[in-house]
């Protein structure tokens, strides 16, 4: 075993605190990572403040993990030393059942194991990247290009998957219109990724405050969700929505944003349940959706792609003193949606 610095917030809603945890020794095909930067996902304060069950505390969030690789296992042949390297949100799964050997490892049909609220391959509960250094299994490991900076890649490991892999699925490109709903962190990647794939952008936001930034990120129209007649005017104009956000919605209403065959898929996951009546669908052949992540290998092609495309999120970083106090003030602002566009925790001052 070997002690490491994180900061745990000892139960919900409680601030966070310096602490230390224990990292299991290296096994033949581990790598010991240092964590440079980790991100702060909505996911995080879903599962600290008790909104998805109970979870377990001392709780140490962090699955946008972005870092170098300082000590390999002895069989390790994907990674070396100082590699850049990054974690998302699983570290582990059966890697036996269709899912997983289909690649779709989120999906796996004996539950992945998440980088933190899981039980881990030594038997303990996983913790996550709000910390100094992660042991991770070689083949739950990505490659970080040169060409995005380690604390702007961090959030694709979690934002940019999660929208990267429903707008690969459902065809985001040339010729197709695709709407995001809510822009923050998963929101910005999807307005940047969707733009670099080729698709028509919209952004359909609380209010026009952020129009600016996301013409710079690349949406070609941004409307205000508070504003009725938007509704109106954009009915039956979408061929995909992406849904961020991370409270309930009524679903009819961005139902009927849809083109025929038109897909809405939900990737935010308010804990409140979601309504859809089902003439919401009926009129127009339309279809609802949810999407999880994405697998290993294309995390590695979402990462790769980024590079290509020189895209890395948004950031406001925690670095230097109060650590603890910035994570929980961070939190707040995130659940107020005044967060601009992800908040990235500077790991790398812990130790
Ligand atoms: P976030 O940064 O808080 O972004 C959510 C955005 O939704 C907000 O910035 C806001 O955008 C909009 N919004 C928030 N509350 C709203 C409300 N009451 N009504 C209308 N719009 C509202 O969160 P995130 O980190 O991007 O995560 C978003 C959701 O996705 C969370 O529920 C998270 O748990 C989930 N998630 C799912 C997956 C997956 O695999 N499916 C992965 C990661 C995260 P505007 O101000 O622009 O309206
Ligand atoms: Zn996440």
């Amino acid at each position: 075993m070997r002690t490491v610095t994180a900061y745990a917030t000892p139960s919900a809603k409680a601030p966070f605190e310096k602490t230390t945890i224990q990292r299991r020794d290296l096994g033949p095909r581990d790598v010991l990572i240092k964590i440079h930067f980790a991100g702060i996902c909505h996911s995080d304060i879903h599962t600290g403040r008790n909104e998805w069950g109970e979870a377990n505390f001392p709780f140490v969030p962090g699955h946008e993990i972005a870092g170098t690789v300082e000590e390999v296992g002895s069989e390790v042949d994907r990674y070396a030393v100082d590699d850049r390297v990054g974690v998302g949100c699983m570290v582990d799964s059966c890697r036996e059942c269709k899912n997983c050997l289909a690649g779709q490892e989120q999906y796996c049909l004996q539950g992945m194991t998440g980088t933190y609220g899981s039980i881990g391959a030594d038997g303990r509960p996983t913790d996550g990247g709000y910390s100094s250094h992660i042991v991770v299994d070689q083949n739950f490991v990505v490659g970080i290009p040169e060409g995005v900076d380690l604390d702007k890649a961090a959030p694709l490991l979690c934002a940019g998957i999660t929208v990267f892999s429903p707008l690969k699925h459902w065809g985001a490109g040339p010729g197709s219109k695709v709407a995001v709903v809510g822009m923050g962190g998963l929101g910005h990647m999807a307005v940047k990724i969707a733009h670099a794939l080729g698709a028509e952008v919209t952004v359909l936001s609380q209010s026009l405050s952020k129009q600016e930034d996301g013409a710079k990120f690349g949406a070609d129209h941004y409307f205000a969700t508070s504003d009725e007649s938007t509704f109106e005017q954009l009915a039956g104009s979408f061929d995909l929505i992406i849904n961020t956000v991370s409270a309930s919605l009524p679903m009819a209403k961005f139902l009927s944003l849809l083109s025929l065959d038109g897909t809405l898929v939900s990737v935010g996951a308010p804990s409140e349940p979601l309504e859809v009546p089902a003439f919401a669908l009926i009129g127009g052949r339309k279809s609802w959706a949810g999407s999880m992540i994405g697998g290993i290998a294309e995390t590695q092609e979402m990462l790769d792609f980024c590079a290509e495309h020189h895209i890395g999120a948004e950031i406001e970083l925690i670095s230097g003193d109060d650590i603890g106090g910035q994570i929980d003030a961070a939190w707040d602002r995130v659940v107020d949606s005044d967060v601009r566009y992800r908040f990235v925790i500077d790991t790398g001052s812990f130790a």
